[in-house]
């Protein structure tokens, strides 16, 4: 099964993806197979700028014009590489008659199957602040925390300023440490790292309860997918 990747959101974590793909099927079907798949990346500037003044309309026909095109590609299953968004997941599952895997849905059913149902929610200010995250993810009978206005003001600056740019910085994991810490203090018992960078800065060792890191998850179950369909 083809994997069609809509990412460049941003390509740091796009890079993640690829790589992840082609080491998880290496590692189920050995030797010198790698995943097959299509990526279709697009221009982040453009896309932060609709993020910023609200045009989650147009973001939304970007996006499902790139879906179209990756089906026409050849890609039977799609990615949308960024948890930010799936706000406009419908307008892209809709514009393709192949499936969509979701990330809050590949995200919870991990969550779960770890036993947690207590988690708090690390990601930009749409996905921390906004319902269409959160509650898809309540909808999986999950309770999620996201962390103080000042905390989440931090945790967004470090996305864009930095994660998305390449830049890994001691100080900005440190400080992610600690806004991890007071979430668990507040009865969190894991953390969704809801945002493709953040598993560049923080591992499960930065962590005292089980972190989510969303692209591993979401290229887990892509995978999985894709070799229960594979052709004998
Ligand atoms: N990759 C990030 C996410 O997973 C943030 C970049 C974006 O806004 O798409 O939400």
């Amino acid at each position: 099964m083809r994997i069609g990747l809509i990412g460049g959101m941003s390509w740091e974590s796009s890079a993640e993806y690829y790589r992840l793909l082609n080491e998880l099927v290496r590692e189920r079907l050995g030797g010198l197979h790698s995943a097959e798949c299509l990526l279709l990346s697009v221009d982040f500037a453009e896309v932060e700028r609709l993020q910023v003044s609200g045009e989650w309309e147009r973001a939304g026909e970007l996006l499902a014009a790139a879906a179209r095109d990756l089906e026409a590609g050849g890609a039977e299953l799609l990615l949308l590489c960024t948890n930010t968004m799936h706000k406009v997941a419908d307008a892209v599952a809709g514009a393709a008659s192949v499936p969509l895997l979701h990330l809050a849905d590949t995200t919870a059913q991990a969550v779960l199957g770890a036993g947690v149902r207590e988690v708090g929610l690390l990601g930009t200010a749409f996905t921390m602040e906004q319902s269409f995250y959160r509650d898809r993810l309540a909808g999986h009978g999950l309770s999620v925390w996201v962390p103080p206005a000042d905390d989440r003001a931090l945790v967004h600056r470090v996305i864009y300023e930095e994660l998305c740019l390449g830049i890994v910085r001691e100080e900005s994991r440190a400080a992610y440490q600690e806004v991890i810490g007071r979430l668990v203090d507040r009865g969190a018992r894991g953390v969704v790292l809801g945002c493709t960078e953040i598993e560049l800065l923080i591992g499960q060792e930065h962590s005292p309860v089980p972190v989510f890191p969303t692209t591993r998850l979401h290229a887990e179950a892509a995978v999985d997918l894709a070799l229960s369909r594979r052709a004998p």
